[in-house]
């Protein structure tokens, strides 16, 4: 998709404000053109189709009824209350209002025959509805179920259906997919599929039609994937017509003197991902590639060989992390590597005084600023960089789509007329199985370091219950006596933030009494950050023994002598977080233990989680085991997944249909065109945007 269409599409979108109360109702709803109505489908339906005889009318189930008013009176106890009694040939039935309005007291005045419709429950005086729906009797059935759609405050489903069906009534429900496709994936035709969601008539299985497994689901998620497929391989096509700064010369020489300086030698894992991507670097279309490797594999000296190849070419840097903790981390480690070499690494992040962040700015916007580390800070809109040449995302499955996005406009912005983006490079330690990722993430190259730096000894684990403390208190004390520094996870506390922090001090005042003489440290997400820097700091340089913690060090933290990590009730995190958890260790050439503490007695699912973390250490084995325990959709987050375009279609479900429409969407493209630009025209609706991201 060229820029300009896309901007074509999107402006379409807010070039004129509606009109009318109703327009702006649905316009909140994205429902303008006749092409979003169509596809505005029911949540549920409600069967108005025939009249229940009220002796056969029981309690739990939605009915609908029709007879004569016989009485109908407002009642004070228990408090004031409208009260009718409807009877037909079979029987009678209260109704019931807590609430409600002269008008509705109308509606049931005795002797009108009416039709209800409402749940049945049983009551004290027999079976009665509670605020059921009053219309007037005697008129004609519908013929098909009636649709409840997803709607917004103020519109009601008889104004949203109304608008729905004129829509339905002008729209263009052509097909957009040849018949020889059609045909080979047994699809229903699109227009039926469409009417049939909207009006299905009452013979069809209601299970269905609500699972969306009934054909006319299946056309319409199909569609869906095949339009996201479709914009994935015009995302990729759109990149390479992209121009990009060719971040190709090393004329300072820069990767040679920062190999030369480094303590270690590099894997050759590291040596291979380095290399791929700077060959991605050394081209004048953006690189958007995913570096995966397992917690510990060194990826951040991947990244800061990536920016000092981009930075000997003349380019600026900005490598972003998920926390503050982090940041500041890269920071230090970025500084020891690359200043000694002559490099300006400046630091931004929310919470620097607005002095500091003004020098920041400044020294970003002249060029001065060689590398910038930061948090979210950086695609702030007052940001503007002078010549942004590579983008870093560090734990790149933290940031949501939509922040992703701002960052790699920043490029955009800073060349001005010239159109240049920003080579990204995203870094994450959660493995993607290759089939998930083509089939719904944007267009990503993947590197993956499938090797730990030598000298690693495994992590032990063990499986401690809670009743087993004090010898875990032993332990830590002859861990730190040897020399070593430890780590103090405490218990996840989802419900609450407040009560998560609470007990974050608690375990720590708890954990000072109970070890005195210890150097007990606490670091939690809600410290200030000057006081977080200063925790983290006195834990790297050895002044603290034991850091209290919660899982704000669950990503990214580096402090090689660590060696001993207890994790209190383990069995309330997931297996991603324990396993990076444990990544905190393990890290030197001590033997490092991992203690998992749990309280018994165990769930299933939890025994199962600790199992895995005991069996195995390889990140790639626990993703595979977390995906299998979890499904794909948790697994990869809906932020990061996709999913938030996908309206009908599901991650965990609908993999064939997935698969399916990515084999299709190669056809249309190569032999369809048309075809293919219809469909997106009606599925995309200037959504196309995101994909880039
Ligand atoms: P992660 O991939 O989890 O981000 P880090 O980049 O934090 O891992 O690296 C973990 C530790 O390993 C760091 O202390 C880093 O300096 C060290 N390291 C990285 N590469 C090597 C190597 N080739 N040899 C020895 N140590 C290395
Ligand atoms: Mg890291």
């Amino acid at each position: 998709m060229a820029a300009s269409a896309t901007k074509a599409v999107a402006s379409r979108h807010v070039a004129t404000g509606p009109g009318s109360l109703l327009e702006r109702k649905l316009w909140r709803l994205g429902l303008r053109d006749p092409a979003d109505f169509i596809v505005h489908l029911p949540l549920r339906y409600e069967d108005e189709t025939h009249i229940t005889p009220i002796m056969s009318a029981y309690p739990g189930a939605a009915a609908q009824v029709e007879g004569e008013v016989k009485r109908s009176e407002v009642q004070f106890r228990p408090r004031r209350q409208l009260v009718a009694v409807v009877e037909d040939d079979t029987g009678s039935l209260v109704l019931r209002w807590l609430n409600f309005y002269p008008n509705q007291q109308k509606q049931v005045a005795a002797g009108k025959r009416i039709r209800a419709r409402g749940e049945v429950r049983g009551g004290f005086g027999g079976y009665e509805m509670v605020h059921p729906r009053i219309t007037a009797a005697d008129t004609p059935l519908p013929q098909a179920l009636t649709p409840v759609y997803p709607t917004t405050d103020g519109l009601s489903q008889v104004s949203l259906r109304k608008a729905i069906d004129q829509a339905l009534a002008r729209a263009d429900l052509s097909d957009t997919l040849p018949s020889e496709i059609r045909d080979r994936y047994h699809l229903m035709p699109f227009d039926q599929a469409i009417r049939v969601l909207h009006h299905p008539s009452p013979d069809i299985s209601y299970s269905q039609l609500i699972e969306r497994g009934h054909p006319a689901w299946t056309r319409i998620k199909f569609d869906e994937l095949l339009a996201q497929q479709i914009s994935l391989a015009a995302a990729r096509a759109a990149r390479r017509r992209q121009r990009a700064r060719a971040l190709k010369d090393d004329r300072a020489g820069l990767t040679q003197a920062l190999r030369a300086s480094l303590p270690f030698a590099l894997t050759t894992a590291q040596e291979r991902v380095i290399m791929e991507i700077v060959g991605d670097l050394s081209r004048s279309f953006p690189m958007h590639r995913l570096l995966q490797g397992d917690v510990g594999s060194g990826k951040t000296i991947v990244a800061a060989f990536a920016a000092a190849r981009a930075i000997s070419s003349q380019s600026q840097v900005a490598i972003m992390a998920p926390t503050e903790l982090l940041a500041e981390q890269h920071f230090q480690k970025l500084v020891s590597w690359l200043e000694p070499l002559g490099v300006t690494v400046t630091w931004l992040t929310g919470s620097l005084s607005s002095k500091a962040r003004k020098v920041a700015i400044e020294s970003i916007e002249s060029g001065k600023a060689q590398l910038v580390v930061g948090t979210q800070a950086l695609i702030q809109d007052k940001v503007n960089f002078s010549n942004l040449g590579l983008v870093i995302l560090d734990e790149q499955h933290r940031f949501g789509v939509g922040q992703r996005l701002d960052l790699s406009r920043k490029g955009e912005e800073s060349e001005g007329s010239l159109d240049m983006i920003p080579h990204q490079l995203s870094m994450s330690a959660t493995p993607i199985p290759r089939t998930l990722a083509m089939t719904f993430f944007a267009d990503l190259d993947v590197s993956v370091i499938d090797e730990l730096p030598p000298g690693r000894s495994p992590v032990l684990t063990k499986l401690v219950s809670d009743a087993r403390r004090d010898e875990v208190l032993s332990h830590v004390i002859t861990e730190v006596r040897g020399g070593s520094q430890a780590y103090w996870v405490c218990p996840l506390v989802e419900e609450s933030e407040a009560l998560q922090l609470q007990t974050a001090v608690d375990t720590h005042a708890r954990l000072v009494l109970a070890l005195s003489g210890m150097r007990v440290g606490l670091v939690h997400g809600r410290l200030p950050a000057s006081e977080k820097q200063q925790v983290m700091q006195d834990f790297r340089i050895g002044s603290i023994d034991l850091l209290v913690a919660t899982t704000v060090i669950e990503v990214g933290v580096d402090v090689p002598n660590a060696s001993l990590m207890v994790i209190e009730h383990a069995e309330r995190f997931g297996l991603a977080q324990l396993h990076q958890l444990r990544g905190r260790v393990g890290r030197g050439s001590r033997q490092s233990v991992c203690v998992l503490m749990y309280q018994s007695p165990l769930s299933a699912v939890a025994r199962q989680r600790l199992r895995a973390m005991y069996e195995t250490a390889d990140g790639f084995e626990i993703a595979r085991r977390d995906l299998e325990q979890r499904g794909p959709g948790e697994f990869l987050g809906v932020r990061q997944s996709g999913q938030e375009l996908l309206r009908f279609a599901s991650i965990d479900t609908d993999a064939l249909i997935a698969e399916r429409a990515r084999e299709a969407a190669g056809e249309l493209r190569d032999r369809y065109p048309e075809h293919a630009r219809a469909h997106l025209d009606r599925w995309m609706r200037g959504r196309q945007d995101f994909l880039r991201s």
